[in-house]
């Protein structure tokens, strides 16, 4: 991929851009193409979305501006995690390799996420491997798909992708940001908190901010281009992504193939989530344009 001619970005976030576009990784493309689309996005949003209709400031958001926010924030998220993996002692995170007490918890994932996941598993594992933890993974979604996810935290299930021997995450490298952004400040609290999911841990707040930007920029950019950006639960939307065929083209065509895996769908029941989460996408919006 290259760097378009209009893609007009300051000096250091281009060189940023150029590492970006030459790794060989497909979340890295996706964050490329996360930032172009967010970019496209905040500018049908000035322009053509009057569902969206709620005062940008001054004139329309500069396409440039939308992208170049995209892009500080997929590259904030990597400064934030080499903060975190290459000198842990500097921010005082108690995370080390080994301990999973958080992978109890469950977590929340874009689609692109869970197809990613997928992705990655069927290029690691044998095919027998790869049929384990699709069985794994569907019988826990129909254990999980009657819970809320007040029922789903209390019920503290392992996350299927943790390999219980030895705590580690079998996806490490594509872990989900829901994943990356939690970092915790006291190891005991998170010990507790296994047994008692109402015990508080202390956890990094500014790790979690810079994930939920990438996150929601990647929404946007979902929002605009008429493709599902709605939150899935991981269990049900990995298995959709393990099962059902083409799922990553038929999403892309803007299919609604995720719609099982919808968290909301199963929380709010009555409330049509697309609704819900159109409300919480503009109060997202409102916050981005705040910031400036
Ligand atoms: S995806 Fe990996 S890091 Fe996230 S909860 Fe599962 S095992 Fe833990």
């Amino acid at each position: 991929m290259n760097i378009p001619a209009n893609f007009d970005l300051p000096p250091h976030a281009r060189k940023a851009l150029k590492g970006i576009l030459s790794a060989p990784d497909l979340n890295v493309s996706l964050y490329y193409t996360a930032a172009l689309q967010y970019a496209t996005a905040m500018d049908l949003l000035a322009q053509e979305i009057p569902a969206i209709a709620f005062p940008l400031p001054g004139d329309a958001l500069p396409i440039r501006r939308a992208a170049a926010l995209a892009l500080t924030a997929y590259v904030l998220a990597e400064q934030v995690d080499t903060l975190l993996f290459g000198a842990p002692q500097r921010r005082g995170h108690h995370c080390r390799i080994g301990c999973a007490f958080c992978c109890w918890l469950p977590v929340d994932v874009l689609a692109h996420e869970a197809i990613t996941i997928a992705a990655f598993l069927s290029g690691t594992l044998a095919p027998a491997k790869m049929e384990k933890i699709t069985q794994r993974v569907t019988a826990l979604d129909e254990r999980l798909a009657a819970m809320s996810s007040v029922e789903c935290i209390r019920a503290q299930v392992p996350c299927p992708l943790l390999d219980l021997e030895d705590m580690t995450c079998r996806i490490y490298t594509v872990r989900p940001h829901a994943c990356r952004q939690y970092a915790s400040f006291d190891r005991d609290a998170c010990e507790r908190a296994l047994g008692d999911p109402d015990a508080a841990v202390p956890t990094d707040i500014l790790l979690q901010l810079v994930h939920d930007r990438v996150t929601m920029g990647i929404a946007v950019a979902l929002y605009a281009l008429g493709i599902d950006y709605h939150t899935l639960d991981i269990v049900s939307a990995l298995r959709i992504a393990l099962t059902e065929p083409d799922a990553a083209e038929r999403w892309l065509a803007g299919e609604d193939v995720f719609a099982a895996a919808r968290r909301s769908a199963r929380e709010r029941g009555d409330v049509d989530p697309s609704e819900r989460d159109l409300e919480d996408l503009q109060s997202l919006f409102r916050e981005i344009l705040a910031a400036g």
